[in-house]
Parts: C-alpha cells; structure tokens; sequence
C-alpha cells in the first residue's frame, strides 16, 4: 500500500479542534489517492483545520473535544448523492420489474397524485435521510414536490442537500395548476435561499418531454438569477429522444442547447442515449452529469456512454434515483455496479476503474452541485464532511488497496460513523439527532394505507 508523505507535526493547530477523528488510514481523495496512514483530523467550527499523520495519542488541549476513534477503519470524504427523489422511500418495493412507461405512468404517478401530501413526503424524505446517513451519504440532491418538508427532514437529520422543487407541465402533487410551477418554485426558492449553510434550494424540470421550452428557459433564468444550479433528466430513454426530434428535429442534448440550458449550471441525471456530437457539445458547455447506474438497469433505459464521457472530461457525478427503481439509496453499491457496469458494457476491464467510480461519488459529485471548494475532499479549508468504514470484518480483510475495498468489498452497511459540517450525525453506527424506530413505525403505519 503506497502513501502520500506523511505530516509530521504533532501539535494542535492554532485554533482548538471541537473533534478530532484519528487512527485510520485516511483517504483524501485531494491526490490520487491521497492516503495518509495513522491519520489524524483536526476540526473546529465544522470546519477541517488540519490533517497529520500521528502514532501518538492525541495531546488534547481541550477536554470537551469529542474524539472519533478510527483505528481499524478507512477515514474519506462523505459520499455525494447527485441524483435522487428522497421522499420516493414511500413507494421501495411498490411497483416493480415493468417497463419505464408502465411503471411510471400507471403505477408511479397515480400513487404519487394519491398519497403525496406534506406529511407523507416528510416521513419519505426522513428515512431517506436516515438510509443515506447510515450508508455514508453526506451531500444529496433531490428533485420531487412538498419540497419543504425535504428540506425540514434534511435539517432535522443534519445532511448537507441541493433541495428542488420539481417543475413539470402538468398537474402535480402539490401544484395541481401546472401555469403556477414556475412561481412556486421561485417562491420555493426564496424561502430556503438564507435558511441554512447546509441547504441550497433549486429548480428540477422533469424532463425536456414534460417540460415546455418557455418552462425550460424560464427555469434556467430563475436559478442563474439566484446563483443556482438547475437539474433535468435527460435522454433517460429512446423514446424520449424520438419525441424530441419529432418536436424540434432535433437530438435532445443540441435541443437544450438551443434554448440556452447547457451550461456548467446544468445537471442532467441519466444522458444515456447520447451521440458523439451531443457528447462533444456537453463537453464544451461544462455540463455536470449524473451517472445513475442501478435504476437505469432496473428499468431497462439503457447503459450511457460513461466512459467515454469520462474520457472526453466531463464531470460526472453518482446518484441512486429514487428508492422505488434501485431500490436503496446506498452509494457504495452505485459505485461497485457503476464500475462493473462500464466492463460488461464495454467489453473492457479497464474502462472505469474503482478509482474512477470513487472520484464521481466524492470529488466528481461535488463539482457537479458546484460545491468542490467545500466538499469532496478532505483537506485543511474544507467542510468535515467525513465518514469511516470499518475494516474488522472478513469481508473488508486483508487492505491491500482501500480503493479497490470501498468500491469492490464494502456496502453503505460497513459506514461506522458519519460527520456533516463538523457535527456527528451517526457514531458507531448509532443516530445522534433522531431515533429511526418512531419513523419506521410511521412508515410501517402509512406504507398499510399506499397499498393495503
Ligand atoms: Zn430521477
């Protein structure tokens, strides 16, 4: 196992930590790969202000300072979750193994138009969070409607988010006149714009499909306005792009471009049906995509040309989509099948490695939400925003690599504990803001009413 050259400094920084995380091989990702054994974390103010390589016992300044003990563990930046309708944990396990069209149109839709209401999104968007924290997810965004509530369950559970109204026109859970879509997701906006550190509010339009060019363009406008990035699904499935090239004559990619849309403020989940000049033109525009794996599988929509996007030096990120087409919220599966899926697509093993498949879900997702100068690395400046994997057990043993460990051997199950800005949302795999028994009864209580 190679190293970085360790920090030898055995001191306190200037400021006094308020947590200190230390023992384990730290994965930094701020190099390839950035390892530093025996490492020691220094944060204070939820912020990470230093980063040594230590065999001593830390000399504590301060006896308030909460030490996170990582011996025996993998220390790495929180997972980001690019793409995901949080709430969409009412729905695991409803309707499955039926093509997209059915699934959504005669399943999805319906359920969603009959139970979405603020509490139900809520309890939804509150396991969600939970599933995420005890999985190792730290940063997620969510498109989907009641988006309040997202945002309280994201507060309430201490994750970092790029929380979205869902724009669609159409009538929608929560917006039934679709000619409002637009004014209450600038509304949306407004509300939550200085709410939190934690929180950034945004616009999702569904699709270029369901999403008129006026709404797309308007929807642009909004977020550019606010600083914000804007999220679509795009080229998800073929008959997408058949309904876009009847509509304008052309392929969806050069469709959104021609309105404006593509932009480095873009992210686009799916961007499975691309061809090479839709591949070259979102190169050149600095669009973030959003590889999502397992419910592209799952509902048949294709593979995408992931890396050769990578290849062409497009920022991808990694994301689950909702809990009813992967059907969990847990990354490190993402990146074991995203890097599995790249070689039995391509017939090629060395076509996304497991250091690849990492990078999406660290660095990669944070560029794509435009946060690369807070998270995605750990490093002196950055958010703590950091989790641990711990290694005593058979199937994370022996360490050879804690790459190929992460992406090929680990599961969100193996996450010991989970730290967002500085303050420990899960340690040693116990809950520190919320009990998850009363929200799974709840759950339990509403799943008998979604299907009795
Ligand atoms: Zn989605």
């Amino acid at each position: 196992m190679e190293s970085t050259d360790p920090v030898d400094m055995d001191e306190i920084p200037a400021t006094p930590p308020d947590l200190i995380i230390e023992g384990g091989v730290a994965l930094t990702m701020a190099q390839d790969p950035g390892l530093i054994e025996h490492a020691r974390i220094f944060i204070s103010g939820g912020q990470i202000t230093d980063i040594q390589s230590a065999q001593t016992p830390s000399p504590l300044s301060n006896p308030e300072t909460e030490v996170i003990d990582a011996r025996d563990s993998i220390i790495l930046p929180g997972l980001i979750n690019c793409h995901t309708h949080t709430a969409m944990t009412l729905f695991r396990g409803l309707a499955d193994d039926l093509p997209l069209k059915t699934w959504l149109f005669e399943r999805i839709f319906p359920a969603e138009r009959e139970f979405l209401d603020p509490e139900t999104v809520y309890y939804g968007a509150l396991l969600g969070c939970m599933e995420m924290i005890a999985s190792g997810t730290t940063c997620f965004a969510d498109g989907y409607f009641f988006q309040d509530e997202t945002v309280r369950a994201a507060h309430e559970t201490g994750l970092r988010g790029l929380i979205a109204q869902g724009v669609i026109d159409l009538p929608a859970p929560g917006v039934p006149d679709p000619a409002e879509n637009l004014s209450r997701g600038r509304e949306f906006i407004e509300r939550w714009l200085h709410f939190s550190p934690r929180i950034r509010p945004g616009l999702f339009c569904h699709s270029p499909i369901t999403c008129s060019e006026e709404t797309l363009i308007r929807s642009m406008e909004i977020s550019q306005g606010h600083h914000l990035p804007l999220q679509i699904h795009l080229s998800e499935t073929a008959e997408e792009i058949q309904a876009i090239l009847n509509k304008s004559g052309m392929r969806p990619a050069q469709y959104l471009d021609q309105l404006g849309l593509l932009n480095p403020g873009l992210i686009a989940a799916h961007a499975l049906h691309l061809d090479e000049k839709e591949m070259d033109l979102i190169r050149e525009r600095g669009v973030n995509l959003v590889h999502v794996p397992e419910s592209n599988m799952k509902l048949a929509s294709g593979t995408g040309p992931v890396s050769r996007m990578l290849r062409r030096g497009v920022n991808i990120g990694l994301g689950t989509d909702g809990a009813c087409s992967n059907n969990d919220l847990d990354l490190f599966c993402e990146m074991d099948t995203a890097a599995k899926l790249a070689k039995a697509v391509e017939h090629d093993p060395t076509s996304l490695s497991a250091g690849e498949a990492l990078h999406m879900a660290t660095v990669g997702g944070a560029s794509a939400l435009g946060l690369q100068d807070y998270i995605g690395t750990l490093e002196r400046g950055k958010r703590a925003d950091i989790i641990t994997v711990d290694l005593t057990q058979p199937h994370l043993c022996p360490l050879h690599n804690p790459v190929s460990t992460l992406v090929y051997a680990a599961n969100g199950g193996d996450v010991k504990d989970v730290i967002v800005d500085g303050i420990v949302l899960m340690k040693n795999r116990k809950f520190t803001m919320l009990d998850p028994d009363p929200v799974m009864a709840k759950m339990r209580e509403m799943a008998k009413r979604i299907a009795p």
